[in-house]
């Protein structure tokens, strides 16, 4: 016959059980929010870096667009200088400057032509950035709301086995609870196991003959004398 104290026991082991799993969960909570928040940020930053390349190329478009003004206010003043000058070689001279400046304006405009493709490009990708980011954090956003509402769901229940564990505690012999509570602080759940084909059912191993015949007689409370659980007979 099962000792008075097994099923209390037992009882109180199942509860501790789920008030552990539950703990764990919530747990883990915090870890699974980071992450989300971390994969909001990244998709915020890669939102605001091609932004920022969009911004650059239009900043060396105007100023390839202002050399460009520079270079041709340059070419107006000698082709001024020209029509005053009376020798020859200087007009020559001024030819040359002149000249100088038209390819110095045709590189600009190249480049200038460059920077126009490349901000097709960048602003092509800005765009692709922002629906990427509008796209993943509705649904990151969604799934913080899911895990705020699943942490505040499992502190309730975690509140409830808390005191279901309190109230199992309460129909379980003190001597049983003082053991359960010792063994069970460094070893994992069950602690309270049955003894099956000579073998504790926690650790695997097989007990002595003696410990043995203690747990069958089911008087006293018997340890496993390898990892320590209290074993009952289930036979
Ligand atoms: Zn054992």
């Amino acid at each position: 016959m099962a000792p008075d104290w097994l099923k209390p026991a037992l009882i109180l082991q199942e509860r501790e059980d789920r008030r552990r799993r539950l703990e764990t969960q919530l747990a883990q909570i915090p870890a699974e929010r980071r992450r989300i928040e971390a994969a909001i940020e990244k998709h915020r930053q890669e939102e605001q870096e091609a932004k920022e390349a969009v911004q650059a190329l239009e900043l060396e478009r105007a100023r390839l667009e202002r050399e460009v003004a520079e270079k041709e206010d340059q070419q107006t003043r000698y082709k001024n200088q020209q029509l005053q000058v009376k020798k020859n070689e200087e007009y020559q001279a001024l030819t040359a400057e002149i000249e100088g400046v038209e390819r110095e304006i045709g590189v600009l405009e190249e480049a200038e032509i460059q920077v126009m493709l490349d901000l097709d490009t960048a602003r092509e990708a800005a765009t692709a950035a922002a629906a990427r980011r509008a796209e993943a954090t509705a649904e990151e956003n969604h799934r913080l709301e899911v895990l705020g509402q699943r942490e505040k769901n499992l502190e309730v229940e975690l509140a409830a086995a808390g005191t279901a564990v309190t109230e199992a505690r309460a129909g379980v012999p003190r001597e049983i609870v003082t053991r359960f509570d010792r063994i069970a602080k460094t070893t994992p759940l069950p602690v309270v196991v049955p003894l099956r084909d000579h073998r504790c059912t926690g650790c695997h191993l097989k007990v002595s003959s003696g410990i043995e015949f203690e747990v069958l007689k089911g008087d006293e409370i018997v340890a496993c004398d390898n990892c320590g659980r209290i074993l009952y007979s289930d036979a």
